[in-house]
């Protein structure tokens, strides 16, 4: 896989995987973000090229006709997915690259790239994440509905991530995930004797 590290982090989506990613990337310059395609519509105050690259649903088919995705998902009725190219450039410089996937990508970028590292973010509880995904006001009933569905089979699989780690609050699931990422720094440091 070069000489980067990939890192791919999962977990029920409203479980605040962004806020933690973000307070990583502050803390952290060395780690750098791929921004994932997709067909969903923008949230309030999501900016394009740097939450998602917002395309139509035909643009998103032509991209993956034309393999430029490293894997791709159809989730809730919008298409979601990793640039190639990107991630293949910045590990080959020798960056620590995040991608912020689902569950089933992760798997997917697992197969792909054996030495990734696979974090996977849970929330304290199921009632805490509804709680979550209802005060953020952005999805409609039936939406809450299926992704609390899609929440429990993804909870399923936790045990299949190289780490996983607790977000009660929000500094503490950083400072977790900034010491992984050193660990897992330093273990391809010592194999590549670098
Ligand atoms: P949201 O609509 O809440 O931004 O994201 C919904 C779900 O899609 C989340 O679990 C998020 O991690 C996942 N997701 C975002 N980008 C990608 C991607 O590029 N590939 C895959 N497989 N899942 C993604």
């Amino acid at each position: 896989m070069s000489s980067g590290l990939l890192i791919v982090v999962s977990g029920p989506a409203g479980v605040g995987k962004g806020t933690v990613v973000s307070l990583v990337r502050e803390k952290n310059r060395e780690v750098v973000f791929s921004v994932s395609a997709t067909s969903r519509k923008p949230r309030p105050g999501e900016i394009d090229g740097v939450n998602y690259f917002f395309v139509s649903r035909e643009q998103f088919e032509e991209m993956i006709r034309n393999n430029n995705l490293l894997e791709w998902v159809e989730y809730c009725g919008n298409y979601y997915g990793t640039p190639k190219d990107y991630v293949e450039k910045e590990l080959e410089k020798g960056k620590i690259v995040l991608l912020e996937i689902d569950v089933e990508g992760a798997q997917n970028i697992k197969k792909q790239y054996p030495k990734c590292v696979t974090v996977f973010i849970k929330p304290p509880t199921l009632d805490e994440l509804r709680k979550r995904i209802t005060k953020r006001g952005t999805e409609p009933p039936d939406i809450i509905e299926r992704r609390m569905h899609r929440a429990q089979n993804e909870l399923m699989h936790s045990s299949q991530f190289d780490h996983i780690i607790l977000n009660d609050t929000v500094k503490k699931a950083a400072d977790r995930f900034l010491e992984i990422i050193c660990v897992e720094r330093n273990k391809l440091t010592q194999i590549s004797g670098k």
